[in-house]
């Protein structure tokens, strides 16, 4: 199957309003448990299953997502697959379920998809991880660091440690653990792409430690990206706003927040997995060749630095 015939009629090239592409969704204020599962997401959210069209972007690519069961590294999934490129799969062990669905995608546009499964606070699977994707994929020319984790907390003086040392160990470590490691493999044309957030310069007051992850990843991308622009690397950042994920139920919220997700933006709604994958094949395609060290902002209009 292509994916010109997986999309349906209306795709991401349709002429369409922004405010009205997607609903305004009104999630109940209710908490899931955590990590958080596609198959309990609450209304479901648009990952472009039926919409993303590839047109061969990324053609005989080879790129390793974290977090690509769900969300926004599902979504991209999906898009680098349209797009011609074969897929690895980083996802923690209670998420395989959500992996399989995104896999079964993958391989309906007759891509290969490597599934790794494991714990990216391991220093240890960071190191596999890209092990195996490269002896699975035949090699690596593509890494998207997106796993992310993201509790809200009231106060600092309920931070506790383990909760401070899993959000950096996840949201940051790990991207310098596993591009390490992928630098063995990557070459000249090769591109890297961070998930950051608005919360890098708009932290909220109950997301202290992840935001300060995420100021961190923007710095990471600026300074690695001047390293590795000699050798023909390009290392690039997205920063979504609110995107309806379930990151966000699972605890990414306060509960009672959960129904407003998404609507202070200027489009007035939350933003839908799909709506960021273009992002991320742009900035891994050859066609960003002049772009490095960028974070490309894709918030429904939240002025950003
Ligand atoms: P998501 O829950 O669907 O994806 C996050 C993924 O991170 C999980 O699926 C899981 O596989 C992975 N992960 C978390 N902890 C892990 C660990 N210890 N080991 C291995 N994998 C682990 O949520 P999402 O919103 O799609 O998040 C993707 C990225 O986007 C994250 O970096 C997040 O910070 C970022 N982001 C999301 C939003 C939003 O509104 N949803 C906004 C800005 C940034
Ligand atoms: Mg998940």
């Amino acid at each position: 199957m292509t994916s010109e015939s997986t999309a349906g009629s209306t795709d991401q090239y349709t002429f369409q309003n922004p405010v009205t592409r997607f609903e305004s969704i009104t999630p109940a204020a209710e908490h899931t448990a955590e990590p958080g599962l596609e198959s309990d997401l609450e209304p479901r959210a648009d990952r472009g299953e039926t919409s993303y069209r590839g047109t061969g972007r990324l053609k005989g690519r080879k790129a390793l997502i974290t977090g690509a069961d769900s969300g926004i590294g599902a979504a991209v999934a999906i898009a680098y697959a349209r797009e011609g490129a074969d897929v690895a799969m980083s996802y923690l062990p209670e998420e395989e379920e959500d992996a399989q669905t995104v896999k079964e995608l993958i391989e309906a546009e007759g891509r290969t998809a490597v599934c790794i499964p494991g714990d990216l606070k391991d220093a240890g699977y960071c190191v596999s991880l890209v092990q195996q994707a490269v002896d699975g994929l035949g090699g690596l020319d593509i890494l998207v660091n997106n796993a992310g984790k993201q509790v809200a907390v009231e106060s600092l003086e309920e931070l506790t440690d383990e909760q401070l040392d899993h959000t950096f160990k996840t949201n940051i470590y790990s991207f310098f653990r596993v591009t390490r490691e992928a630098l063995k493999h990557l070459q000249p044309g090769s591109a890297i792409i961070n998930s950051t957030s608005i919360q890098a310069y708009e932290p909220s007051p109950t997301l202290v430690d992840y935001a300060s992850t995420k100021a961190a990843i923007n710095n990471f991308t600026k300074g690695l990206g001047q390293q590795l622009a000699p050798k023909g690397i390009r290392v690039n950042a997205v920063a979504p706003g609110p995107i309806w994920t379930p990151l966000q139920p699972s605890g990414g919220q306060p509960a009672e927040a959960l129904p407003e997700f998404g609507k202070a933006t200027p489009l007035g709604r939350a933003g839908q997995p799909t709506e960021l994958a273009p992002a991320y094949v742009f900035l891994a395609s050859s066609e960003a060749s002049y772009v490095i060290g960028e974070t490309l902002n894709v918030n429904g209009g939240m002025p950003s630095p």
